[in-house]
């Protein structure tokens, strides 16, 4: 049956407005509506109701999507009880994200193996869905992004374009010690999101052992110094989660 010339023109001006769910949904809703005796009022307030829903739940999908994380983890599947180690009253604290309103940093110290990886990517996953723009990236993958960037000239704009980040995770801090250009590029990340930009930062090592991969003590001092102004410090020294399920898989074979 082909639509009649008012119905097309209401999709069309449904279309043109952007309300995909109402044209979606405005025929289905008016037959509940109809069989529940509702009000016009409150068949619009239906219908603007999904469009509101649909539109939060695709921008938080987008908002997933542009923070590249490597693999989805999130916090329902991490196991606080094979970790002990880990706080789970400031896990669950920094869940809510208010850290984020005050751009706060967090650092997550511990082992390889040990969950730091999977809850980063569980706080910026909640982040999305609250709304905040998040990158993730390797810290390693970030300094060759912006070495490059220095190279073909357009450093200025990757900065700028960073600028937007409200939540920053820099992950596996530590395992590829840096060139002076590389670290001095990764401080100048750090000034900037000083008090702007919340940075979460996932490391095996210590801080006294920064130096190692920073190269200089002056400037591990000056980049500590900013990220650990306003800082929540998770540590998780427990065994690796990997190797414990290695082991339990072979005791089991
Ligand atoms: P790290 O970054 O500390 O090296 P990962 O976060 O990458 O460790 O963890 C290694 C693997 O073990 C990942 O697949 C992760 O999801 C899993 N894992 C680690 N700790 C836990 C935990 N407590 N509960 C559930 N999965 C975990
Ligand atoms: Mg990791």
């Amino acid at each position: 049956m082909s639509k009649d010339p008012s119905t097309l023109l209401l999709e069309h001006h449904l279309k043109v407005l952007k309300l995909p769910t109402f044209v979606r949904d405005y025929a289905s809703v008016a037959a509940a509506c109809a069989q529940e005796r509702c009000d016009y009022p409150a068949y619009l307030l239906r219908l603007t109701e999904r469009e509101l829903i649909e539109r939060e739940r695709k921008a938080a999908e987008r908002r997933i999507k542009d923070a590249r994380f490597p693999v989805l983890k999130t916090i329902g599947s991490f196991d606080f009880k094979a970790q002990a180690s880990i706080n789970e009253p400031l896990v669950r604290e920094l869940l809510v994200g208010e850290y984020i309103t005050r751009r706060e940093n967090v650092l997550l110290v511990g082992n390889p193996g040990t969950g730091k990886t999977h809850l980063a990517t569980a706080l910026g996953h909640t982040a999305c869905a609250q709304g905040r723009r998040v990158r993730f990236m390797t810290t390693s993958g970030l300094v060759t992004q912006l070495l490059e960037a220095r190279e073909d000239r357009s450093l200025r704009r990757l900065l700028k374009q960073m600028e937007r980040i409200e939540l920053l995770v820099l992950d596996e801090l530590g395992y590829v010690p840096f060139s002076k250009a590389g670290a001095e590029l990764l401080f100048d990340v750090i000034s900037r999101a000083y008090e702007r930009t919340s940075v979460i930062i996932t490391t095996n090592l210590p801080f006294e052992n920064w130096t190692e991969v920073l190269g200089s003590e002056r400037l591990t001092g000056a980049m500590l110094d900013r990220l650990t102004h306003r800082v929540h410090i998770l540590e998780a020294n427990g065994e690796s989660y990997r190797l414990k399920d290695a082991k339990a898989r072979l005791k089991r074979r």
